[in-house]
This record gives C-alpha cells, structure tokens and sequence, in this order.
C-alpha cells in the first residue's frame, strides 16, 4: 500500500500541517526558548523532555530518544502503519484524499491487518450506532434517552447505540472479514455451555461506548431499559488486548481537544456525569472507569492539564469520594486542585435536570479551593463563631496531621 500514495500528496499533507498544533491534541505544551517542551506520552516522567521544533516541523524527547516528524509521531502514538498516518493526517486537516487513495484504505483486508480486536470494536460501535438511531429495535432506548433530555447531537456525539435483543454481532463481524478466533477473545461475547457457541454478551441495551486515550473504541458500558429488570443496570466489557481499565478515563481524548475552550479538566464520577456535563456545556469531563483513580490516569490527567476540578455527587458517599481524590491528586502535588459541591446531595446529572444547563456551568466555574473545601466541610457539623469549636477544629487537624 506504501506505493499507492504519491510523494506529492505526501508532501502536500507535510506542508499544510503544523506538528505542535498536531501534537497538541496529546499533550500540553510549554514554550522554552524556540521550541516546546510537553510530557512524553512514551512512557512516564516528571520533568517534560518531549519536545517539538516548528521550525523544523520535528519532535524529539532527550528522555527515550524517540523522533521524527508528524507522521512518525502519529506512527507511534496510535501503533498504525505509514500510509494510515499519511491519510490520517490528511482528513484531521480537511486536505482533500484523491478517490483511489479513499478506496485503497477501505479495503478490508488493509484495515483488519493493523489491529482487527479495534476494527471490530468500532464496527460494532457504529452498528449499534445504526440500530438505536434508525430501526424499530431502537425505538424505545431513543425515546428513554431523548426523554432525560438528551439531544441528538450528543447521542451522535458520544455514538451511543443499542443492542438488540438477539445475537447479531458474531456473523455481523465474520462477514465483516473477521477470523473466529479473534472474536472468541474480543471481550463481545460469552460462551454458552451447551453448545459452545459464542453468543452476544450486550443484549437488550442501551450501549455507551468506551474510547481509548486517542479516541478509539475500545469497550462499552451497556445500561438496561428498564430498572426494574433482573439483570445488572450496568454491563462492562471486559478487559481485553487493548482495554485496560486503570489506563482508561471516560472522555478523555474529546475533555482534551476541549481544553482550548476550558482551561480545566473536570473529573466526575460516572461516565453519565460527563455526559450531562457536556450537553450542558462543560466538554472537558472525565471519569474513571468505576474504580478510585490509578497513578496512570492521574499521569494522563497530567499529560494534558494542571488544572483540575473534581464534581463528583454531593451527597456523603460523594463527599467522601472527594476527599480521598484529593488526597490522591495532593500527594502528586501537580495540579491546581478545586472542588464543587453540589447542594443538596444531588449528582450532576439530576442538579443540571433540576436547575438547568446554566447554573450547573456556574457551579463549575465558581469551584472552591481545597481549603474551602475541607472548612465547608466543617462548618456542617461545628459553629466556626464559638471559639470553643474552633479550638476543637484545630485539635482535629493537628490529630490529621500526625495521623
Ligand atoms: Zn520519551
């Protein structure tokens, strides 16, 4: 396939294409002298030795050595072949692809041979995708998501789907061009005893795609229709070759093309928080996938910002949950920390239902300080006015201090 791309559209691409702009899409830069200096996604480090030279339009990190120009870059962060980088870069630009370049990358064979487990994933995320959007079977979960308020451009941004309830996604992927034996281990399905056949392990679901750090489905989350029914409210896909939940955080990749718009990251609980949050305007929500953070995503966190909220549900589990955030994200000491508390108890997703887009963007945007924070936190269960407390609140702190 190499061949099939002519130098001159490789040049043309490599002239309209700004490296840093590129590569901060990824990565948070900052200027030192004529170049720019970020976190190297490669590996782990504290002090930023990845950097990008516009002049030449080439990154190098002095840490792992690593260089090239754009499309190496491109290469190595999503683990794709040469002409698949050239391409691409090409539509993330708008430059126009010549029609026999268009037909050479869908060719099936070339696309399954890079990584089939993520072609197959995005396969079924768009079928899924299809089904909630414009058949019967869809209907219901359409209507259950448009009556929380949800609107269709965000199910289409997040391509939410739904899975029907029968098997259709083995021979949908076998036609697809996919071997049986990487689908056994793909993580879509189970295997039923009597017969040994794979059969569908999302059935009868609303299904939220889970994406990798670069935007590639990778998992999905599936919600049942209706509360009351026997199964699990939510089904996760297991971990798989290429889904690792402690490296995973919901929205990433999307939260950080955002931060031109937002400085901050906002770090919910759930993936639905991030949801709501977006539609209501805030677009630079994360979530852990369902466990408290990892070293590796408060590393990602890093990677892209310095700046961080945490909105998690303002009820005593959540408040809870806030705390010992903090004290994970302070003991990195890397980030300007700041918290919003919900009234009420309530989550984002029920506070932005009951008061609106507006006053949940306001919430956010009037976040407290840590030390807000913990004195708010007090002044619920002491009276900061009567000196006797306030002697006892110091009391308690020392106590925390030592402990
Ligand atoms: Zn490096």
């Amino acid at each position: 396939m190499a061949q099939l791309i002519p130098e001159t559209f490789i040049d043309e691409v490599r002239t309209n294409t700004d490296i840093l702009d590129f590569a901060s899409q990824y990565i948070q830069f900052q200027k030192k002298g004529k170049n720019y200096f970020g976190l190297c996604p490669f590996h782990e480090e504290r002090t930023p030795s990845f950097s990008i030279s516009e002049e030449k339009q080439i990154f190098h990190c002095f840490s792992c050595g690593r260089g090239g120009n754009v499309f190496k870059l491109l290469m190595d962060i999503e683990n794709i072949s040469f002409p698949e980088a050239v391409l691409k870069v090409a539509q993330d630009n708008n430059i126009p692809i010549p029609s026999d370049l268009q037909s050479s990358t869908t060719s099936k064979q070339e696309k399954l041979k890079s990584h089939p487990l993520r072609q197959a994933y995005r396969e079924v995320s768009e079928l899924y995708h299809h089904i909630l959007m414009v058949t019967d079977y869809g209907k219901e979960a359409l209507n259950y998501l448009m009556n929380r308020g949800m609107t269709e451009a965000t199910i289409k941004e997040f391509q939410l789907g739904f899975a029907p309830p029968r098997d259709i996604v083995y021979d949908f992927l076998l036609n697809k061009g996919h071997q049986p034996e990487d689908l056994a281990n793909s993580g879509l399905f189970i295997n039923s005893n009597s017969d040994e056949k794979l059969r569908d392990r999302f059935k009868n679901r609303i299904m939220y795609p889970i994406s990798d750090n670069y935007g590639n489905v990778i998992a999905f989350s599936g919600r049942t229709l209706r509360d009351d029914s026997d199964e699990p409210k939510y089904l996760n896909s297991p971990e798989t070759d290429i889904f690792n939940k402690s490296k995973t955080l919901f929205n990433y990749q999307k939260a950080k093309k955002n931060l031109r718009q937002r400085q901050s990251m906002v770090l919910f609980e759930g993936f639905m928080d991030v949801i709501s949050a977006y539609e209501a305007g805030v677009k630079t929500g994360i979530a852990s996938m369902g466990t408290s953070l990892t070293d590796q995503q408060i590393y990602l966190i890093k990677q892209a910002t310095s700046d961080l909220v945490i909105c998690y549900d303002g009820d005593n589990p959540g408040i809870k949950a806030t705390n010992r955030a903090i004290k994970l994200l302070d003991k990195k000491q890397q980030f300007n920390l700041s918290v919003v508390l919900l009234p009420d108890g309530h989550d984002p997703d029920d506070f932005i239902r009951s008061y609106g887009s507006e006053a949940f963007v306001n919430q956010v945007n009037g976040a407290m300080t840590t030390i807000d924070f913990g004195l708010q936190l007090l002044q619920r269960h002491y009276n900061l006015d009567n000196n006797r407390e306030k002697n006892r609140i110091c009391e308690l702190s020392c106590e925390l201090d030592c402990a």
